[in-house]
């Protein structure tokens, strides 16, 4: 069993990855990664900024780094 991912929202080096909030009526969408790979962080706030996070997250982090591997 992989350990239970903490509720924070901000990745932490005990625990790199991808986390992403859906935004609600009152407040935006936000997305934090941390990569376990690389070191990379970055952070986003607002649906396009998040999908475009998510991308580069899923294009050059993350299972990325594994496909060379
Ligand atoms: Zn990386």
């Amino acid at each position: 069993m992989p350990p239970k991912l903490p509720s924070d929202l901000r990745p932490t080096e005990d625990f790199p990855g991808l986390r992403v909030k859906g935004g609600t009526r009152y407040s935006r969408s936000q997305g934090d990664y941390l990569c376990g790979g690389c070191g990379a962080e970055d952070h986003a706030n607002g649906d396009d900024d998040v999908k475009a996070l998510v991308n580069d997250w899923t294009a050059n982090h993350g299972v990325a780094h594994r496909k060379g591997r």
